[in-house]
């Protein structure tokens, strides 16, 4: 298939004004002005009106499910294709979460593939919250050299209750086994960290580095506007040269408790003069949401909608005044630069056709391309997952 798509205005994510974008063999061809092509396999999409933009890439989504801390009927649902193509999102990173003991790579890897024959783009981290992590393979070097989804490590928790409580040094020998798997297969070898809500915060992090020889940029940390000494922490850690990664699933007792919602904690990053290519946000998709009654029983059970990052892109830009181009940066290129995934997160000549037209005053998604391929068509999802 071959989609022309006329006079529209482009944020690549640079703003490169109105332009007409040529997609086929589902990567993009051409971005120009007035690009004349002609025929009946050329299908021509009237792009006035409308704004293009690349994919998100979501750094997080608990794609097979998560949760299970309540117990096993509190495990979460796996994600269907739908969800994401409704977000937007083109591009997921999925992980293990607090239970690496039900759950399993080799269910993380199939339903990786799965969504994958469904159109999306997909990887994986190996390893666990808990250290010592657990393994496809002999150990997480081997994991990323040898198996083509592992970019990386994660979600390995600490600052929370539910973490190992891993020392200094078995932290850094993490990130060291994943950089050297990420050097000898051309990938990213990021550890996603999971912070939780104790108030050693980022402290570790900031040891092994000071005390290793590992930089900042090896790790991930997310949940970073979980409350507001946190976000500090995330401010000087990113100040220093690190990545911070803040979550967009939450629900209304989450922001009672302190949570600062991610699109205004990257507002508040920026206004502080974080660097912008260090910040990101991203879903946790189907991660389990508790909700509690006034005397903190647990009463409920919601969960994490990978749709939620682009909800925050459209606050980030209708709320918080920041630019299109610069929201996009968050929600899509600077993840896929971390994630060292030089197909994704722009809108260039021989990259992955991973696209997005949006109306350009309500910023209302409209069509998603995910590899050249439409999955949604006007506002109408055009392919769903096997099941749905
Ligand atoms: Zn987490």
């Amino acid at each position: 298939m071959i989609f022309l798509i006329k006079k529209v205005r482009v944020f690549a994510p640079e703003d490169l004004g109105i332009k007409d974008i040529l997609i086929a063999g589902g990567q993009i061809e051409h971005i120009a002005k007035d690009i004349e092509l002609e025929g009946e396999h050329v299908n021509v999409i009237d792009g006035q009106g409308k704004i293009a933009i690349p994919g998100l890439v979501d750094s997080l989504v608990h794609f097979s499910g998560g949760g299970g801390e309540g117990g096993f009927h509190t495990r979460t649902p796996e994600m269907h294709l739908t969800e994401a193509i409704c977000g937007g999102v083109t591009t997921l990173i999925g992980a293990l979460g607090t239970d690496a003991t039900t759950r399993t790579h080799t269910d993380l890897l199939a339903k990786s593939r799965g969504l994958e024959n469904e159109g999306l783009s997909t990887f994986c981290y190996t390893g666990s919250y808990q250290l010592p992590v657990r393994t496809l393979t002999e150990n997480i070097t081997d994991d990323i050299v040898n198996v083509d989804k592992f970019i990386g490590v994660g979600e390995v928790a600490i600052s929370d209750h539910r973490s190992s409580q891993p020392t200094i040094s078995e932290l850094a020998r993490v990130a060291s086994e994943s950089r050297i798997g990420g050097m000898l297969s051309g990938k990213a070898g990021v550890v996603c960290i999971h912070v939780g809500d104790s108030d050693t915060h980022l402290d570790l992090l900031f040891k092994v580095v000071q005390q290793s020889d590992i930089p900042a940029t090896q790790f991930y940390p997310t949940h970073i506007n979980r409350n507001q000494q946190l976000l500090d922490a995330g401010i000087q850690w990113a100040k220093s040269g690190g990545y911070i990664d803040f979550t967009t699933s939450t629900n209304e007792q989450f922001i009672e408790d302190g949570e600062i919602p991610a699109a205004e904690a990257v507002a508040l990053c920026l206004q502080q003069g974080v660097n912008k290519t260090n910040i990101t946000m991203s879903s946790d998709g189907n991660a389990s949401l508790p909700v509690f009654d006034e005397n903190g029983n647990l009463i409920g059970l919601e969960v994490g909608k990978v749709k939620s990052l682009f909800d925050s892109f459209k606050q980030l830009i209708q709320k918080h005044n920041v630019s299109i181009d610069l929201a996009v940066t968050v929600v899509s290129t600077n993840s896929a630069n971390i994630l060292k995934l030089p197909q994704k997160g722009r809108l260039a000549p021989s990259v992955d056709a991973d696209l997005l037209l949006l109306d350009d005053e309500s910023l209302d998604l409209q069509w998603v391309f995910a590899k050249g391929k439409v999955m949604m068509d006007n506002g109408v999802v055009t392919i769903r997952g096997t099941f749905e």
